[in-house]
């Protein structure tokens, strides 16, 4: 496939035309994103696309082949062993040839500063060659080099008519990277002479570079030479490039191209495969088969829990001026369970089938009754989904063609099994068989896990593991008024391990047996106009906050609880749903608790839970709104979101595409070569003052494209590349994992670019 795209890329690029469409096309793609036809590859100094309208046909070509070039080798992971380099090389080369050829038009004469510049950068050409690269001027190099400046400065001479003044110093800031020697002449076919292959070698055994490090300076020495050659001719000048989103840079990005397919929700398997692929989540104990309802968190899952639980508490605690926190204890009094009526009735129906011995939830298992002509057909069941009505009716239709009956099908509306009569629960089938009778009639079974406390073995010694968080914030509602400099309406947030024996842990982390909760209750006076208010502004700020972590809004929507199924002592719920991959679910829920919690701790433990309110001079058990969310069902609602292929540069691309703010890695430092101790002393300073903030990443491995790649499958938003040009100008190559886009940033000031992208 690599072989195949570099092979189109060289023979688009091989004529004029072709590689005037390769630039016309790239410059549009770069239109698109960043609002300029023009960009800077990411070596300054290196090849500029000028305006293709205003550059002559050769130059334009000269510069998208550099450009192609350049893509072999940094984003193919090509290097000049390979065939397609060298023959792009040998383009290049013969391209470059024909530029020289061309005669400057004749009202192109160069503005002063174009050729202070030019003789600026050939300067600093001359400078690099001898002070870094050690060749003195009995090189061949050095000659040409020299031999550039001085026919730079003689254009830059005034006739001797004129008598103009002499040209001022080239000031510093314009230095450049260095131009190059004059390539040899091209052999007439276009392939590189002899003499040209032959200089290239030479050079390199001189400088002792590496065959990429001597094509670098090669690509980049050429493209310096033609915005010289342009200059002087008078062709566009370089626009100043647009900058980053921080504003600082100088550079315009450039971009793959990325064409991006339509989003769909993965299946629940390929969230499976890439959670465990990328060490994000494992199953616990799975050296032993697992264990139902346990999860495990590898070393990427971790960081990504650690985001959103961190996002989480900044936006509803940090972020506002009303909301405290508390980290109350898993195990407490059993009272407290007491109280809160848990250990009476939290519980879940279950339904077991005898003949599979397989166990269900009774309000998870839906049936439906079909009829044919109005008589009784028989009973469909089926687990809950999103299309339940319709697979109802798909079953009933299998049922009517093995009944071998005639006449017209009705199904009744599904409903869960809790809402079958003692009748018709018999004559439902079980899941597991297909056959009706062998389904109980449901029990309650309570979901707390049990445990004892001290080393007494007995009914006094039973505790529980708290199967949600909130109540520990009740219990703790008169400590944080006594103490908080809290008035109504204020909140308690709290992030916690919570505890469920669920019957029927299913679909991977979205209900597990041990979980961690992040949940506010936000306490209101108990006036009857006012808490309907609260509680649509919590349902706001939730889904404000789940948009600002990156999940697609297209899969959020709101499911509201009817009152007939409201708790007694409940005023409203409303769910969050998602649409997750295994059909639309409560993510989180958003309710109107009224004021049962702290009646009931105040009943049980005869303590009072009321609240001076000083402005009102009144006393009165506050109201709460209680917006809950798990961090585990978040988690899995963040891969959803993030879960993505594309396209990029006609290649498949599998990423993830974490909100910065959750993404575990933050940032990928990659120096361009391993084998340049400069390069990589640079490249750990920047590892080293980046790990101070952020989780970042160091990786020397493989081509730069490979670990582009290998950075966007654990959605890392940002890759920093430090080349040859970070030890001349301080600047590195920030590309972005979704865009591709890639743009020059300073050293000083890529830290505070990631702080924007990232904490805003
Ligand atoms: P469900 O109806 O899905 O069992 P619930 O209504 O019982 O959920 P709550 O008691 O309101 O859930 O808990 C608040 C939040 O905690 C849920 O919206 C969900 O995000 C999370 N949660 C609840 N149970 C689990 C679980 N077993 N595994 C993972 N997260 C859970």
């Amino acid at each position: 496939m690599r072989g195949l795209v570099v092979t189109m890329l060289f023979t688009a690029a091989r004529s004029v035309r072709m590689a005037r469409a390769f630039t016309a096309q790239g410059a549009a793609q770069r239109v698109a994103v960043t609002g300029s036809p023009l960009f800077q590859l990411p070596r300054t100094g290196s090849v500029r696309m000028m305006a293709a309208a205003a550059a002559e046909d050769v130059q334009a070509a000269v510069a998208a082949q550099g450009a192609v070039v350049r893509k072999l080798k940094e984003e193919d992971g090509l290097t000049n062993a390979d065939q397609a380099v060298k023959d792009a090389v040998a383009e290049l080369m013969r391209l470059k040839a024909l530029a020289e050829a061309e005669p400057a038009p004749a009202a192109a004469a160069p503005a002063e500063q174009d050729l202070e510049a030019a003789i600026a950068a050939q300067g600093a050409v001359v400078r690099k060659l001898k002070e870094e690269d050690g060749l003195t001027n009995g090189d061949q190099a050095v000659k040409d080099a020299v031999a550039e400046l001085v026919r730079l400065k003689a254009l830059a001479a005034p006739p001797p008519a004129a008598k103009a003044p002499p040209a001022p110093p080239a000031k510093k800031k314009q230095k450049k990277k260095g131009s190059p020697p004059p390539a040899p002449a091209a052999a007439a076919d276009g392939a590189p002479s002899a003499a040209q292959l032959k200089a290239l070698d030479a050079l390199a055994a001189r400088v002792g570079k590496s065959d990429d490090a001597l094509i670098d300076s090669f690509v980049g020495a050429m493209s310096a030479h033609l915005d010289s050659l342009q200059k002087v001719k008078g062709g566009a000048a370089p626009a100043k490039a647009a900058a980053p989103k921080s504003g600082k840079a100088d550079a315009a990005p450039k971009t793959d191209k990325v064409v991006e397919t339509e989003y769909q929700v993965p299946s629940m398997e390929e969230i499976i495969n890439v959670c465990k692929r990328r060490g994000i989540i494992f199953q616990s104990s799975e050296v032993y088969g697992g264990f139902a309802g346990f999860f495990d968190y590898g070393p990427l899952g971790v960081e990504l829990r650690a985001n959103i639980k961190k996002a989480w508490w900044q936006s509803m605690v940090h972020r506002r001026d009303d909301v405290v926190g508390l980290d109350s204890s898993i195990i407490s009094s059993p009272q407290v369970w007491k109280a809160s009526g848990h250990i009476d009735g939290f519980s879940d129906p279950m339904v077991d089938c005898k003949e599979s011995n397989l166990r269900y939830r009774a309000d998870q298992l839906f049936w439906a009754r079909a009829e044919v002509d109005g008589e009784l057909l028989g009973y469909v069941s089926l687990m809950e989904t999103d299309d339940m009505q319709e697979l109802a009716e798909q079953a009933a239709e299998k049922l009517k063609r093995k009944a071998k009956m005639q006449g017209t099908l009705s199904v009744t509306e599904v409903k869960d099994f809790t809402e079958a009569t003692p009748e018709e629960q018999k004559l439902i089938p079980s899941p597991a068989t297909g056959e009706a009778g062998s389904l109980t009639a449901p029990r309650e079974f309570n979901l707390m896990f049990q445990t004892n406390v001290g080393a007494q073995v007995d009914g006094s010694s039973v505790a529980y593991l708290r199967p949600e968080t909130a109540q520990g914030i009740f219990t703790n509602f008169k400590n944080v008024v006594a103490t908080g400099r809290v008035k109504v309406p204020f909140g308690i947030a709290q992030i916690g391990k919570a505890f469920r024996n669920e019957i029927t842990p299913r679909n991977f982390i979205f209900r597990s047996r041990e979980f961690e909760q992040m949940e506010i209750e936000y306490f209101i006076p108990p006036d009857e106009d006012c808490w309907k208010a609260f509680h649509e502004q919590w349902l706001t700020d939730s889904e404000n906050f789940l948009l600002s972590i990156g999940l697609r809004p297209e899969l959020i929507s709101r499911d509201v609880h009817p009152d007939h199924k409201l708790a007694h002592y409940a005023r409203a719920c409303t769910d969050l749903m998602f649409k997750f991959p295994h059909g639309t679910q409560e993510l989180q829920g958003v309710a109107a608790r009224g004021n049962y919690d702290l009646t009931q701790h105040a009943t049980v433990s005869g303590k009072s839970m009321e609240y001076f309110d000083e402005e009102r001079k009144e006393k009165y058990v506050p109201h709460v709104i209680e917006p809950s969310i798990g961090v585990d069902r978040l988690m899995l609602a963040v891969l959803t979101s993030a879960y993505a292929e594309d396209e990029v540069g006609g290649e498949k691309r599998s990423l993830l595409r974490f909100h910065p703010r959750l993404a575990p890695i933050k940032a990928a430092v990659l120096p361009l070569v391993k084998n340049k101790p400069e390069i990589m002393d640079k490249a750990n300073a920047i590892y080293k003052k980046l790990q101070k903030r952020y989780f970042v990443t160091f990786d020397t491995s493989g081509q730069i494209g490979r670990r582009y790649r290998r950075m966007d499958e654990v959605g890392t938003p940002f890759c920093i590349t430090v080349d040859f040009d970070t030890l001349e100008d301080d600047t590195v190559t920030l590309r972005d994992r979704d865009s591709t886009e890639q743009r020059r940033v300073t050293v000083p000031e890529l830290l505070e670019y990631l702080e924007d992208q990232i904490d805003s």
